[in-house]
């Protein structure tokens, strides 16, 4: 049987804390599947399909890692794809009230799908997509934050 996990978020824009956390889930799971959801009341930066096109080339050196996009509910999605688990990363006390509750939450719709949480690199443990977006805005050098294309990708939206 093949073991897939999602790897659900906004990913707006893919950074190297994601990145850390999408490759060392690929190393324990046969596949992971990151799916780019459609958070609208999140007003992002990035399209949904320039968030699929950037994680795209970043994890192109990953076999086993697709991406995907995804407007259902997750636990749907995941059971749908037949996932065996969700991996989320935890980065700080502060992410872990929100994602108690999540997953309480999804655990009630569907007990069969287990959540997994990775704790950060501590390297990027003060990471974020809104950070990197601040930090462009004033074009500081974001080089050690983010892949060259999402580096680029930046440049560009903040241009002019
Ligand atoms: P969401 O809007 O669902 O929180 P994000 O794109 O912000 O989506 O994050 C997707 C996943 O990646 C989440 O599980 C989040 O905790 C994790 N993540 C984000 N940044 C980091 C980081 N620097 N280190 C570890 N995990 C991270």
């Amino acid at each position: 049987m093949t073991r897939l996990a999602i790897c659900p978020g906004s990913f707006d824009p893919v950074t190297y804390g994601h990145l850390d956390i999408i490759q060392r889930g690929a190393k324990v799971f046969d596949q992971v599947t990151v799916a780019v959801f459609n958070n609208q009341s999140k007003a992002p930066l990035f399209d949904v399909n320039e968030r699929v096109s950037l994680l795209e080339e970043v994890t192109k050196h990953l076999d086993n890692v697709s991406i995907d996009s995804c407007d259902d509910l997750l636990m749907e999605y995941a059971e749908e794809k037949n996932a065996q688990a969700i991996i989320r990363g935890l980065r700080a006390v502060s992410d872990f009230e929100y994602e108690m509750q999540i997953t309480s939450m999804n655990r009630k719709l569907n007990a069969k799908i287990e959540t997994f949480f990775m704790m950060t690199n501590n390297q990027y443990s003060f990471l974020s997509s809104s950070i990197v977006k601040e930090v462009a805005k004033y074009r500081a050098n974001i080089s050690d934050l983010v892949p060259p294309p999402v580096e680029e990708a930046l440049k560009e939206k903040y241009r002019g």
